[in-house]
């Protein structure tokens, strides 16, 4: 249901940033309950709330060269990046989403406290309460609540992973969770708060799935996952050494390797490789392999020479 699909609504500092359909359930929902203009501003203030929060994660996430994208969805809003190598990153990761989402929160308190005419303007009152209220007591949640998989549950896990082996400490963090959320649920039932109840039931979703599946809770990068920052870019550096010094074979084979490491590259990489693949094997006389690969490469002056090279050259015998 609040899966991770959405529409690509802008890419702003090498994050693009999707929403997802369910987002507009949760619009008509606090509409419908609130009316158009607390409606829309509540919605509102939520939305960049959490933006902001995966920003934090996003920004932390880049630093580490994991490659990062927003899904902003229902029930709040996700950060996809690559595995980091180490759980300290993972932590630094985990941290900086709740921590910068307190931190905007904090500021429009205390831009309030000191302009506090802002507030009797009513669009702009109610949106600024519920962006200051919302930021502050969903990122101290995230940060320190063990309800997995939010933030803190996540980094329970790396804490207890560091006192015990990981398959106690995967256990644990998910008993924590449910214990957490059946309080969370508990609290909401008599609160009468129904979308809290909503949101508790779909994290106890989580984390019975979560225990059922056995899968583990965080993933290394480590084999065919290594980030780019190391492993496919040690072989590219590599390539293009081999290129420049004409060692064709040399950097042909670091190309085929680096074809079969395929999902650590990227686009633009991955046609750089086509290129030096292409020109290395027409340099050794493979014409017709070496067609094969300058088709995907760029249209780059070499290319295009090589291509028409390769032709009058393979149709000549
Ligand atoms: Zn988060």
């Amino acid at each position: 249901m609040f899966g991770t699909q959405g529409f690509k609504i802008y890419e702003a500092g090498g994050v693009p940033v999707s929403v997802s359909p369910t987002f507009l359930i949760l619009l008509v929902i606090v509409v419908g309950f609130n009316g158009i203009v607390p409606g829309t501003a509540l919605a509102a203030a939520v939305f960049l709330s959490v933006l902001i929060h995966e920003y934090g994660h996003a920004i932390v996430a880049l630093r580490f060269k994991l490659g990062a994208a927003v899904l902003i969805h229902g029930l709040g809003g996700l950060c996809f990046h690559r595995p980091a190598s180490s759980d300290r990153d993972d932590a630094l990761v985990l941290v900086g989403g709740p921590l910068l989402e307190i931190i905007a929160g904090a500021a429009v308190f205390a831009g309030v406290f000191f302009a506090p005419e802002v507030l009797a303007i009513p669009w702009v009152g109610t949106f600024l309460s519920a962006f200051a209220y919302f930021s502050i007591l969903w990122g101290l949640i995230n940060l320190f609540a063990p309800i997995y998989p939010l933030d803190g549950g996540r980094l329970f896990h790396l804490l207890l992973r560091r006192l015990m082996p990981e398959a106690s400490a995967r256990t644990w963090a998910l008993r924590v969770s449910m214990a957490a959320l059946v309080l969370a649920g508990a609290y909401a039932v008599t609160a009468q708060a129904f979308f809290l109840v909503l949101v508790v039931f779909m994290l106890g979703m989580d984390n019975y799935n979560a225990l059922q599946s056995g899968a583990p809770l965080v993933s290394r990068g480590s084999g065919r996952a290594r980030p780019m920052s190391d492993f496919g870019k040690e072989l590219l550096s590599g390539a293009e050494a081999a290129f420049a010094d004409e060692d064709w074979r040399e950097a042909a084979r670091l190309c085929h390797q680096l074809r079969a490491s395929v999902s650590t590259i990227s686009d633009k990489q991955m046609k750089r490789v086509w290129e030096i693949l292409g020109l290395a094997t027409a340099r050794m006389g493979e014409h017709e392999e070496a067609m094969e690969y300058l088709k995907r490469a760029p249209d780059t002056a070499a290319v295009k020479e090589a291509r028409e090279a390769c032709e009058a050259k393979a149709g000549s015998w």
